[in-house]
């Protein structure tokens, strides 16, 4: 059996050496320095050449048994030397691990991700507490952001997902459509009536299934769209299990 070096255990595949390790009663303090090959500047993504200096982040990890786990990392701070770029300077992050004012490593923010996902603000910071993971309600729903929207609907050729959301539960809902095959938002709609996506079926024709939840509204659209020039899909059936799309 190979042995495995400290750093193969705690950070596997990431660019690091770790230099220390600090064990107190309930704290590993892990000590380590970035030993990645030079930053590329996040201005004009050119790669640097010359150190500016040094310092340490203290970053939160995930815990390690019943230990919590905090590193400090030493990172090296650049010059950016491209004449037309407006940063004389940047700190370099280590890929897998560190994030540009995140005080969590990449792997815990996941996480943290995660929980604030299945569980919302106020529950998610209860199962926090409970895992001994310091984060608040409001770093919590902080990580939560939207998935971009593109500025064009791009075609979708395969199965379209369409679902209401509220943009304020119980006055305004909108619209999501979802390329469910590349899992993906293809356009957010301001209104869940059937007009509007009607409308948007016969700009953007092609979907060969569309799978929807909201059978009524949806379905209309669907069926006033396909009276028109530039057939969209046929319509899968709302809410089916193991249907792509449905819940
Ligand atoms: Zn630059």
């Amino acid at each position: 059996m190979a042995s495995k070096t400290v750093e193969d255990v705690l950070f596997p595949g990431i660019d690091v050496r770790v230099e220390r390790i600090i064990d107190s009663s309930d704290t590993l303090l892990v000590e380590a320095v970035s030993t990645g090959r030079p930053g590329r500047c996040p201005a004009c993504r050119k790669q640097a050449r010359r150190v500016h200096s040094s310092y340490q982040r203290t970053l939160d990890e995930r815990p390690l048994g019943s230990r919590l786990v905090v590193v400090r990392l030493r990172v090296r701070r650049y010059f950016c030397d491209h004449r037309s770029c407006s940063r004389r300077t940047f700190v370099e992050q280590v890929p897998g691990l560190s994030e540009r004012h995140r005080r969590s490593s990449t792997g815990l923010t996941g996480w943290l991700r995660s929980i604030a996902v299945e569980f919302g603000g106020r529950p998610a910071a209860r199962l926090c507490r409970r895992l001994r993971v310091a984060a608040g309600r409001t770093r919590l729903l902080r990580l939560l952001t939207a998935p971009p929207v593109p500025d064009r609907a791009p075609r979708v050729l395969g199965v379209l997902g369409v679902d209401e959301f509220a943009f304020r539960k119980g006055c305004t809902y909108g619209t999501v459509l979802v390329d469910v095959e590349a899992g993906r938002v293809v356009d957010v709609l301001p209104d869940r009536t059937s007009e509007t996506f009607a409308a948007w079926l016969t700009d953007h024709p092609g979907a060969e299934i569309i799978c929807r939840d909201r059978a009524t509204a949806y379905s209309k659209a669907v069926k006033e769209a396909a009276r028109t020039p530039g057939r969209p899909g046929r319509p899968g059936r709302p809410g089916r299990p193991g249907r792509p799309g449905s819940r």
